[in-house]
C-alpha cells in the first residue's frame, strides 16, 4: 500500500497563510500603507478576510470597478467594517456595501481631494 511519492499536502502558500493568520490579533498591518492598522479603522474584505485601514481600502476601491482585493486579487463589494456609514463605531464588525461606504461622509472628507467616486450601480 506504498503511495509512492508522498506529496505534501501543504504548499508554501498554506504555511504563509497560516502563519500570517497566527498573528493577527494584534500585529495587524495594511497592506496598502504598510503601516499599523488602528483597532477602529479595520475594515476586512468579505470573502477572503484580508484587512486594510478603512480609508486606504475606500481610497483604493474609489480607482477600482469592479473592486478587488490588492492582495489576493480577489473581487469583493462588500467590507466588515467598524465604522458604520454615518461614522460611528460598532462594537462588532458590520458588513457595508463598498459603494455605499464610498459616499461616507467621513470618508468623503478624507478623501476632500477631487475624487469623484463612480454612481452606485445597486
Ligand atoms: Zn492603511
Ligand atoms: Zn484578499
Amino acid at each position: 500500500m506504498s503511495k509512492g511519492k508522498g506529496l505534501p499536502s501543504t504548499t508554501p502558500e498554506d504555511v504563509a497563510a497560516s502563519a500570517a493568520s497566527d498573528h493577527d490579533a494584534d500585529d495587524l498591518t495594511c497592506a496598502i500603507c504598510l503601516d499599523q492598522i488602528k483597532v477602529e479603522e479595520i475594515c476586512a474584505v468579505k470573502g477572503c478576510e484580508h484587512v486594510y485601514c478603512g480609508k486606504c481600502i475606500l481610497a483604493w476601491a474609489v480607482q477600482k470597478e469592479p473592486v478587488w482585493c490588492p492582495q489576493c486579487k480577489a473581487p469583493f463589494s462588500t467590507l466588515l467594517t467598524y465604522r458604520k456609514l454615518d461614522g460611528t463605531l460598532s462594537d462588532f464588525p458590520v458588513e457595508e456595501s463598498v459603494c455605499l461606504l464610498k459616499r461616507a461622509h467621513w470618508f468623503e472628507s478624507h478623501m476632500k481631494v477631487s475624487v469623484h467616486p463612480t454612481p452606485c450601480m445597486a
